[in-house]
């Protein structure tokens, strides 16, 4: 009796899992589709820091560049900060198991920025900085035409809340965008895939995680409130922040004040009408879900 329960309980399991790696695999081709992401002949230089996100990236782009209907290159790229403790051999060990190409760069950030800052401040933004420029330069000298990050979803939304709440705008984290330097596309295929999915995929996939606390520094503690609050929303009404995701998708610059984005001064009234024109004593419907449903890989959940 406990022999079949156990095998429908795995069966379950199995199917569970697969599912979750088809959406994984769904939403990074959709993203790469929805923002051209990834062009024929492209060296896509895959930033690892052995945190699940950047694991579950190389691991998914790794399958959808097996169906895709293009010739990619990936090479996977880690930058060795020195930090005290910092487990080398891991992520070298798994990449050969692998059989992918990889890079370790060794750059001894922790020490400068240790020494630099005061203690009892934050290491982030220095640290940050230094790793942006250093894997700005590899990327160079691999000749990578793409720097792909581990970003997802809930880091793009809680930047975007970041920015309203404490920097006074409206922006967030661009899923390709190009570089301060001006020499690189950044890309985030992770973009439309939720965490709660990456800590699970982490899991199924026993991903050898290298904790990100090494340095000793914290999360930014604004980032951890903004996070907390996302995830009360979350709790109270369930899919509020699918719907705030998707509302970052739906720019109307006409009905913000920003007006670099659109003509107030020059408004006139066009005599016809319009079907997508103002309601503006009406109350708006819900928006229906978003996705052009192109499929770039043909992956079905
Ligand atoms: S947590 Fe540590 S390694 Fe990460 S950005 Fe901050 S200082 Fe750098």
């Amino acid at each position: 009796m406990n022999t079949v329960v156990d095998h429908k309980r795995a069966e379950k399991i199995a199917f569970e899992n697969n599912k979750l790696e088809k959406r994984l695999c769904r939403q990074v081709g959709q993203a790469i589709a929805d923002f051209n992401m990834i062009e024929d002949g492209d060296k896509v230089m895959v930033c690892l820091s052995g945190g699940k996100d950047s694991y579950a990236m190389l691991d998914v782009l790794l399958k959808l560049r097996e169906r895709a209907p293009i010739e990619f290159d990936i090479v996977a790229v880690n930058l060795d900060q020195k930090q005290p403790g910092f487990p080398e051999h891991v992520l070298p060990e798994y990449l050969t198991g692998l059989g992918v190409p990889f890079h370790i760069e060794e750059q001894d950030t922790y020490s400068i920025v240790t020494r630099v800052i005061p203690e009892g401040k934050t290491l982030c933004s220095l640290c940050s900085r230094l790793r942006r420029g250093i894997l700005y330069r590899v990327a160079t000298e691999l000749g990578a035409t793409k720097i792909a990050l581990g970003h997802h979803r809930d880091d793009i939304l809680g930047t975007f809340f970041l920015n309203m709440f404490y920097g006074g705008k409206l922006k967030g984290m661009p899923p390709k965008l190009v570089s301060d330097d001006g020499k690189h596309i950044v890309i985030r295929p992770l973009a439309y895939v939720k965490e709660d999915d990456l800590v699970r995929y982490a899991e199924v996939k026993q991903f050898p995680i290298i904790p990100c606390n090494l340095c000793g520094s914290q999360e930014n503690l604004k980032r951890q409130e903004v996070k907390r609050w996302l995830n009360d929303w979350e709790k109270k009404y369930p899919g509020r922040i699918e719907t705030m995701f998707n509302a970052l998708t739906r720019v109307v610059p006409s009905h913000l004040m920003d007006a670099g984005l659109f003509d107030f001064k020059g408004l006139q009234a066009t005599g016809e009408v319009d079907a997508d024109g103002d309601i503006a004593f009406d109350e708006e419907p819900c928006a229906p879900p978003v996705g052009n449903q192109i499929r770039f890989f043909d992956m079905e959940e």
